[in-house]
């Protein structure tokens, strides 16, 4: 029990850190995803016998923006199994925010369903204009 739980080494009268139910040597205490040093009195937090930094912890638990890749502190837009900043989960024809009612293209861009009509029929005049 009172091993370090990264070294193993029997940990005596030295300062130690208690954390997901082991005891850790204070420079011994790793983040499990970066690998960097946890510091006494920053958070963290055991996830399935994980140990992790309060970086990750903000990483693994926060949601990423699938338009930016920045991570969603607030208000989030869920579409296409994957999460948005509303503001950037946008019509790629109009540039507003889309709503329910969208398409997705082919090429993975999503549009208002009024906007895929206009994007259809621009697409269908430029045929008919260039020559064959
Ligand atoms: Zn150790
Ligand atoms: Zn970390
Ligand atoms: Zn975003
Ligand atoms: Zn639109």
């Amino acid at each position: 029990m009172n091993e370090c739980g990264y070294c193993c080494v029997k940990i005596g009268e030295e300062p130690a850190l208690l954390a997901n139910g082991k005891m850790w040597h204070i420079h011994h205490l790793m983040c499990d995803i970066c690998n960097c040093r946890i510091n006494d009195g920053e958070r963290c937090v055991p996830q399935n016998g994980i140990i992790l930094c309060q970086q990750c912890h903000i990483k693994t638990t926060r949601p990423v923006c699938k338009g930016c890749g920045d991570f969603i502190t607030s208000n989030l837009c869920e579409a296409l199994n994957s999460t948005w900043h509303p503001t950037c989960f946008q019509c790629s024809v109009c540039q507003k925010p889309l709503e329910q009612n969208f398409y997705q293209l082919p090429n993975k861009m999503c549009v208002h369903s009024d906007c895929y009509w206009q994007l259809q029929l621009r697409i269908v005049v430029c045929k008919d204009i260039i020559p064959q």
